[in-house]
């Protein structure tokens, strides 16, 4: 669904930054703003710098740079989609998400809705419920010595919202009749089963520890039942849903999106309990398929965070087969994959036990390609023979395909060729691709950090550039992802004196209005910029509580929306600042000085440039008023 400005503007209005990470970090107040403890996890900090506008609906770390809006926080710290992000405040915010113009796919569309609606309700009820048991299971309860003999600490158990199924078979079957939900619909969440040959429906999960699965915006919507002792199946999974398809589901994405995004890679292993103790020992960059085979949405989930992914894989031959298929996947979906498999069929709570966490932190970093690591397997057997070439270069040719990013095929293709003792240029051709690859100016770029980390965290949260023509297409394309419709407004290259100027008069009223005064506007002379100008005028003009907002709208539209946050306290954040309003003026005024300055310089010289091709009077006449509006300038400049 494409959400209009309007929309997006409504449902940020209607809902309050502070409430929201105030749910992650204590804030207090400090001077006019309030500051905690960073919330993200790669900035770990005693002292707060961490700064929150309630007024501006903005934040900024003074220590790590970033900053944003109630938008970019739950993409950047929940792993949500921009289009998620909406629904989710839009939820929140009780405002009806917009009815789609046709009428029959509404019609259609909303009854989906509504189901979803009431699965994750029924859903909600369960999690809870679960949750509740477990924790009212006594010391001796064998729920109780699972967990101690898995060293799940309480914490881990309640950001997991782990829980645990009763062995009766009407457990939870009656606590959702007392609820009043309609045994239709818990079936349908696949909670109960309906008896045979008779009325009456029974548990799905007995006796079992429980993992809500959650989605992006944080709703149980599936269950993994693991069993305590022995028995079988060991894993019982919800079956798929409406509100649950295994293959666009991470299981603990929700919880460890923030550490993936911070440490720029993600580890994917298979299962809950995998994950979990690896979250408990430290490693918390991690999800988990939940036993499926990875999908191409797997991959764009993963890609909203990083790029750079470590599969963990069992080292037996269906591991390794596991790796096999998962390969072009993840190298289709722009991603950058290692594997690794530990030794001796440890599992990754098994290897944590026996070397600790730091010991897998090494093995992580040491991951090698998987393409690599595919290429070898395939070369076990490989004595140089001319059919096994061929043959070789057959299974390597979807992999080559699957590559959007032609530098690194390239590099691929040399490793393959190096290691088989062809030439690139025959493998090249073997594989069907082209001799040589034209170019790389349109490959999808990494993005460049330059200066602070803000500016690459903001370009990682950025979709992706233009994908190359072979790369899967991406769903509702770049426009989905900004939920817009349109194009961000550009702020490349801005003068400095512009920007500068965006900074001061989007500050304050006061600020504003004295740039609306001095009729400033019409000496910006950057395009993007002036765009944002004559939008805030009209914000002005309208609506002065939208007005003090405006950072935080732009935050939308702009496509480098750090420009656009002021650093008010030099210092560090740590000591506010006394507000100095004759230094302000002054500032403010020298602004608007070099501002129109530098435009009147502008125009002469494209009129100068004009008159090389012909001069006319009133090219002329043109000229010296602009000569005397600079002298004038610099006369007031004096004073
Ligand atoms: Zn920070």
């Amino acid at each position: 669904m494409r959400f209009s400005q309007d929309f997006i503007e409504k449902v940020q209005q209607a809902n309050n930054l502070v409430d929201l990470i105030s749910q992650h970090t204590q804030l207090r107040p400090v001077g006019n703003g309030l500051m905690g403890r960073c919330p993200f996890p790669d900035h770990q900090e005693k002292t707060a710098s961490f700064s929150v506008s309630e007024f501006k609906q903005v934040y900024h770390c003074f220590g790590c740079k970033k900053q944003g809006n109630i938008y970019t926080f739950l993409q950047h710290y929940n792993g949500m989609s921009f289009p998620e992000a909406i629904e989710y405040l839009a939820d929140r915010a009780g405002i009806a998400l917009p009815v789609e113009e046709n009428p029959r796919e509404s019609a259609e569309y909303d009854q989906a809705k509504e189901k979803r609606r009431l699965l994750a309700k029924v859903n909600n009820i369960a999690a809870v419920y679960f949750h509740e048991q477990l924790r009212r299971a006594p010391a001796d309860h064998p729920v109780r010595k699972y967990i101690a003999k898995r060293g799940l600490t309480p914490e881990i158990i309640e950001t997991f919202g782990i829980g645990y199924a009763l062995p009766d078979w009407e457990g939870l079957e009656n606590h959702l009749q007392q609820k009043n939900i309609p045994m239709p619909l818990a079936e349908e969440a696949r909670l109960v089963v309906a008896r045979k040959g008779k009325p009456g429906y029974f548990d799905m999960f007995r006796d079992r520890l429980m993992f809500p699965i959650m989605n992006p915006m944080g709703e149980p919507v599936a269950f993994g039942g693991r069993i305590l002792e022995q028995g079988e199946p060991k894993y019982l999974n919800s079956p798929e849903t409406p509100v649950f398809i295994k293959g666009r589901i991470l299981y603990g994405l929700y919880q460890t999106a923030k550490y993936i995004r911070s440490e720029d890679v993600a580890l994917i292993v298979e299962g809950y309990m995998d994950l979990v103790s690896l979250f408990q020992s430290g490693i918390c960059n991690v999800v988990a398929t939940m036993g499926t085979a990875l999908t191409p949405d797997h991959g764009k989930l993963l890609k909203r965070m990083t790029r750079n992914v470590v599969a963990l894989f069992d080292g037996d031959s269906a591991g390794m087969d596991a790796a096999e298929r998962s390969l072009p996947i993840l190298l289709s979906a722009d991603l950058h994959p290692k594997g690794l498999t530990l030794p001796d069929q440890m599992d990754p709570d098994d290897y944590v036990k026996k070397y600790g966490a730091e010991a897998l932190k090494i093995e992580i970093s040491k991951a090698p390609d998987l393409f690599v690591m595919i290429l070898e397997r395939w070369l076990e057997s490989y004595r140089g023979e001319p059919s096994q070439k061929v043959q070789l270069a057959d299974r390597l040719k979807p992999l080559f395909a699957a590559v959007p990013d032609a530098r690194l095929r390239d590099i691929y293709v040399n490793e393959a060729a190096t290691r088989l003792h062809v030439s690139d240029a025959w493998l090249r051709e073997a594989t069907g691709l082209p001799l040589k690859s034209n170019s790389y100016g349109n490959q999808p770029q990494r993005n460049q950090t330059s200066g602070g980390g803000s500016s690459a965290r903001y370009a990682g949260a950025k979709p992706a550039a233009a994908p190359a023509s072979n790369s899967p297409k991406v769903e509702g394309g770049v426009s989905q992802e900004q939920g817009t419709g349109s194009e961000k407004i550009s702020l490349k290259g801005v003068p400095k004196p512009e920007l500068l100027l965006a900074n001061l008069v989007l500050k304050s009223r006061a600020n504003f209005a004295l740039f609306l005064e001095e009729k400033i506007l019409d000496f910006v002379s950057h395009e993007g910029l002036k765009k944002i100008l004559i939008k805030a005028a009209d914000v002005y003009g309208q609506d002065l509580d939208k007005f003090d907002k405006l950072t935080s709208l732009f935050v939308n539209y702009v496509d480098q929306p750090e420009l656009l946050f002021v650093e008010e306290s030099p210092s560090g954040g740590r000591e506010i600042q006394e507000f100095d309003q004759e230094k302000e003026e002054k500032l403010l005024k020298d602004c608007f000085k070099k501002v129109r300055d530098n435009s009147l310089k502008q125009q002469a010289r494209s009129l100068a440039d004009g008159l090389k091709s012909g001069m006319t009077p009133e090219k002329l006449e043109q000229i010296m008023q602009i000569q005397r509006n600079r002298h004038s300038l610099k006369n007031n400049g004096n004073q």
